[in-house]
């Protein structure tokens, strides 16, 4: 793991954070648990329709989007710090982490 991004923690503990690396679409179902827990705004909703497009919803008024079901998607995977709430609190098993290579 000598080549993986690590941090040294206050106790001088070696910390090797995974970061948000892919979320299954086809096991969510859109709770928003995760969206709800990440401190930093990698999350969000979208509609997806019988293509497996992703449709931006429109907020308050559902009533004309035309998709399937909603999914969660990473939308910023640049902003995640590797905290892991998202894939703790997700009842369904969605996510993958990985620890990131160091520069
Ligand atoms: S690991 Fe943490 S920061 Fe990254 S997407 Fe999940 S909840 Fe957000
Ligand atoms: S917690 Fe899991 S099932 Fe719920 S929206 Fe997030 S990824 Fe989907």
């Amino acid at each position: 793991m000598s080549d993986m991004f690590s941090v040294t923690l206050p106790s001088g503990a070696i910390w090797t954070p995974t970061f948000v690396a892919a979320l299954d679409e086809e096991k969510c179902i859109g709770c928003g648990r995760c969206f709800r827990v990440c401190p930093r705004g990698v999350l969000e909703l979208v509609g997806l329709d019988e293509d497996g497009e992703h449709i931006a919803l429109a907020g308050d008024d559902d009533e004309d989007d035309e998709y399937e079901k909603k999914v969660m998607t990473i939308a910023h995977k640049e902003l995640c710090i590797g905290c892991t709430a998202c894939a703790k609190i997700c009842p369904k098993k969605c996510y993958t982490h990985a620890a990131a290579a160091a520069l």
